[in-house]
């Protein structure tokens, strides 16, 4: 095992990893930008060292500073969390030729699946079903055209390096797949200075469903069920839920199995997640694979009674994982509501700020994934997530029940938040029939 891990991460991913270090009996240093000093987590981490000003290009994103905090510190592994340099293959292949652990996946495997083109390559190649569409990337609005004209509209024009949402374009004519095509391709260029785009069938009113995968390096290769991830704003997720309402366990098996065929071939080690769209016939389609731990892991931990975070450091050790497929059953259900500092009356306009008071909901079968506390400033540099309230339950109505408990009781004073929405979420009839798809919160709950 190691003996000393960096964080090269901040918020409540950095705190969750030092807390599976403290469990591990793992020493861990966490590294922050200016914008993050005096954090509460910090305190908690056995080393904390600064790597420079608030924008995270200077900072988090600075590979050569976090290496020699990593050199100082003497550590000898890295954790990546999510965002930032989680999926940069130069990243891991900067640790290796350093004789650092990264706890991820090898460069090869990243720069295999963590780009779009690629992955619908392998996945073609294996017979995992994909969307129609191209594998390669598109160079010119001719040739989007005539991709759109083979394959019908609507389509959608994506970036290869693409994530969070951007460099993403629908069009259901040629004149928007035109304008598409260029916004996406200079999106893509500023947000992951790669301006590869690519086209594939745009899927009406779909449900976005993922697979938790943890491989360990002897070959054990596992799926954690599934989550249903279908609530989201801007393709960005706002509630995610496992088990699917959609789910049965014959659709469970082949699309775990689906995954698991992906990552094989890619020879991939430690978590990821294959993510599908499923659509009302229950049809699976491969979208893409995010090769990295999630912000909305914690909701298969709950309901597979695992922790995520310690296996991924585990099979970066090279040690087995504690369990293999046979052990892994789906029971119970859990929600996650992610919090953000943003106003929904507002257009979710950011609500960065000092928080002055906070109350944490609690009793049976709630988690709360957070570093804040009451007196925190939110900096306005990073993403706006507060939180992550979750609920487990023994049912998923019980569960909806729960949550809209724990979201009573909640209290984060001084900034705006999501409670609100994620409230009407919870009592919305389409929501609780569980019939809502990726555009529901956008084109109907927030339309009314
Ligand atoms: P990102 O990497 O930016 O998160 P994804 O490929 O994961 O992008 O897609 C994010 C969301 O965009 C999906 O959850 C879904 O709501 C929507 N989306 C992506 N591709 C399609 C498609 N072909 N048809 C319909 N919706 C799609």
């Amino acid at each position: 095992m190691f003996s000393k891990i960096l964080i090269a991460n901040r918020g409540e991913i950095a705190l969750r990893v030092i807390r599976a270090c403290r469990e591990l009996g793992v020493r861990c240093v966490c590294v922050f930008s200016e914008a993050d000093r005096g954090a509460p987590y910090l305190d908690l981490a056995d080393e904390a060292i600064c790597i420079g000003p608030a924008p995270s290009a200077k900072s988090y994103l600075d590979i050569s500073r976090i290496m020699s905090a990593a050199e100082i510190s003497d550590v000898d592994a890295i954790h990546p969390g999510y965002g930032f340099l989680s999926e940069n293959a130069h990243f891991a292949e900067v640790c290796r030729s350093s004789g650092i652990a990264f706890i991820g996946p090898s460069p090869e495997s990243i720069r295999l699946l963590g780009n779009k083109t690629s992955a619908r390559e392998v996945a073609g190649r294996v017979g995992v079903p994909m969307l129609p569409g191209v594998k390669e990337n598109v160079d010119s609005e001719e040739q989007a055209i005539e991709i759109a004209n083979n394959i019908g509209y609507p389509v959608i024009i994506k970036a290869a390096a693409g994530g969070g949402g951007r460099g993403m374009r629908v069009a259901h004519n040629e004149i928007a797949l035109v304008q598409g095509f260029l916004q996406a391709k200079s999106e893509a260029a500023i947000a992951f200075k790669d301006d590869s785009v690519y086209v594939e069938k745009y899927l009406e009113r779909p449900r976005h469903v993922e697979i938790q995968m943890i491989v360990d390096s002897h070959g054990n290769f596992v799926y954690c069920g599934e989550r249903d991830c279908s609530l989201q704003r801007r393709h960005q997720k706002l509630v995610e839920e496992a088990p699917s309402p959609i789910m049965t366990p014959e659709l469970r098996r082949k699309m775990g199995e689906a995954a698991l065929t992906l990552a094989k071939a890619a020879n991939y080690v430690t978590a990821g997640t294959c993510e599908f769209l499923v659509d009302s016939k229950n049809n699976f389609y491969f979208m893409e694979v995010n090769t990295r731990i999630q912000v909305e892991h914690p909701v298969s931990e709950l309901v597979t009674r695992t922790d995520l975070i310690r296996a991924q450091i585990l099979a970066a050790a090279g040690e087995k994982l504690p369990f293999s497929q046979s052990d892994v059953e789906v029971r119970g259900h859990a929600i996650e509501c992610r919090i953000n500092a943003e106003d929904p009356d507002n257009d979710f306009r950011p609500c960065p700020g000092k928080i002055t008071r906070v109350f944490i909901p609690g009793g049976p079968g709630v988690r709360w994934d957070s570093h804040i506390e009451a007196g925190y400033t939110i900096p306005s540099n990073y993403d706006s997530m507060v939180g992550k309230l979750l609920v487990f339950a023994p049912d998923r109505m019980q569960a909806i029940t729960r949550m809209k408990r724990a979201l009573q009781e909640m209290r984060i004073e001084g900034i705006k938040t999501t409670v609100p929405l994620h409230l009407r979420i919870m009592s919305d009839k389409r929501f609780i029939d569980g019939t809502v798809h990726t555009s529901y919160i956008e084109k109907e709950l927030l339309a009314k």
